[in-house]
């Protein structure tokens, strides 16, 4: 069969990863690659070996060539680029957090369902080996229903010196990693319906929020609490753990350091450790992150070539990112906030 022919777009800090991902999937080839900086063109170009690179977009479409673009690009230019993929009708993949704000968010699905294109956020973190492990004893029903959860992120890492934009934006966490959690909830308890949500900055060399505490009242009647922080300096540095806790009619699961899983249930106790895969090309600590992005590839490829929507479709990240615009607006107005009002 012939190979799915790719071509990405941003090829900085994270794209890195993407494309070690891409060249783990036999089925896939990269033919083209874009970035307006042509050093970081050259670099990620000869270390993959991808003969056809482009400083626009626009330039590249106009080629074509390819059977789906991957762009990973910061926020800015999430609206231009999937518009431009919709225009030339070309299957998007579209970094996280989808778009400045929800309105672009909005007219991006809307433009990939005009062109008729799938289109996928590449929100890789529910992919992760742990949350797949949480999810897969959540639906054995050793616990029962769920009524209480807990999703949280509390780390001291820099994140800065690998990624300096994150220090300059007026939002920080809840945008850029919060967005994450947030979409973990909704993976393991459904839609939510309300937020409440609580920010401060802590580090004053930021220009964002570091910290995040935030309530969601979930359909299915769960409440929890998605807690994020980056200005929390622990004996041990977890990053980029997220730990969880669920309590359900019958039992309790508790997602912790180290990848430990504790499930206790009515036949007792068991005690297992869920930790991912060391791809080759990984390195500690981001190898739980760099998994995961090979998986939503994975993902991306099969159902692509099934003609079935993704998980994390355009479609269904707009209420991820709701809960995003939710959280500001409840930590700005100290109040509840309504999800049927934004979406
Ligand atoms: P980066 O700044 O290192 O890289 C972005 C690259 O895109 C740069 O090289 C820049 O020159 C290029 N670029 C920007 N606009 C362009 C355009 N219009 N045309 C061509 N090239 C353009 O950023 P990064 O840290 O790699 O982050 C990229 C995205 O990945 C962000 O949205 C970030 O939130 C996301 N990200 C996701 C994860 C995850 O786990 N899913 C982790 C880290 C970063």
């Amino acid at each position: 069969m012939a190979k799915m022919k790719g071509a990405l777009i941003g090829c900085g800090f994270f794209a890195v990863n993407q494309m070690h991902g891409w060249q783990d999937l036999a089925d896939v080839e990269i033919v083209a690659i874009c970035d307006r900086d042509l050093e970081r063109l050259t670099i990620v170009g000869d270390q993959f070996g991808v003969a056809r690179r482009y400083q626009s977009a626009n330039a590249m479409f106009a080629d074509g060539g390819f059977d789906f673009v991957d762009i990973a690009t910061t926020v800015g230019s999430h609206r231009a680029l999937v518009e431009l993929a919709a225009s030339h009708k070309v299957p998007a993949i579209c970094q996280k957090p989808f778009a400045p704000t929800l309105e672009d968010a909005k007219a991006m699905v809307a433009a990939a369902d005009k062109a008729g294109i799938p289109l996928m956020i590449h929100e890789n973190f529910r992919w992760q080996t742990p949350i797949l492990a949480v999810k897969a004893v959540l639906d054995s029903g050793v616990i029962g229903e769920a009524f209480w959860g807990r999703v949280s992120f509390r780390s001291g890492f820099d994140v800065f010196s690998g990624q300096p934009y994150l220090a300059k934006g007026k939002r920080f966490i809840i945008e850029d990693l919060g967005i994450h959690s947030l979409d973990i909830a909704r993976f393991l308890f459904g839609d939510a319906n309300r937020m409440t949500a609580r920010a401060r900055r802590i580090n004053p060399d930021i220009a964002g929020e570091d910290v995040a505490t935030m309530l969601l009242d979930h359909d299915n009647g769960v409440t929890s609490i998605v807690d994020v922080s980056y200005a929390t300096r622990l004996p041990e540095e977890p990053f980029p753990e997220t730990f969880v806790e669920i309590d359900g009619s019958k039992g309790t699961l508790r997602l912790g350091k180290d990848y430990r899983l504790i499930v206790h249930g009515p036949d007792g106790t068991t005690e297992t450790v869920v930790a991912p895969n060391l791809l080759p090309w990984a390195s500690q600590p981001w190898h739980n992150i760099q998994e995961s992005v090979a998986l939503i590839q994975k993902h991306w490829v099969e159902r692509l070539a099934a003609g079935r929507e993704p998980d994390t479709s355009g479609r269904d990240n707009l209420k991820t990112f709701a809960l995003v615009e939710a959280a500001y607006l409840s930590a700005e107005r100290a109040e509840t906030v309504s999800l049927q009002d934004l979406l």
